[in-house]
């Protein structure tokens, strides 16, 4: 059964967590193998897991959009 590139998107975070039955693994593996689009989506659907799973990067984040509400507040004298 060859499937498409909608069911392969419809595996991607059960590709990723791992726990695809072995029959669909193999056939998301196999589209993978050939097509391009859906293994440009993997790569980034994998690159953001990483970087939401990496707690100093949110940490950082949340740090850069406290830091602009202050200077947003500021700059328009709210708050003070
Ligand atoms: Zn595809």
């Amino acid at each position: 059964m060859v499937i498409e590139c909608k069911h392969v998107w419809a595996h991607i975070s059960g590709y990723l967590d791992q726990t695809l039955p072995p029959e669909v693994l193999e056939q998301v593996q196999k589209h993978l193998e050939h097509c391009e689009i859906c293994s440009a989506i993997l790569d980034s659907t994998r690159n953001i897991l990483i970087l939401t799973a990496d707690e100093r990067f949110l940490n950082c984040r949340l740090g850069l959009v406290s830091g602009c509400m202050l200077g947003w507040r500021r700059r328009c004298g709210v708050g003070t």
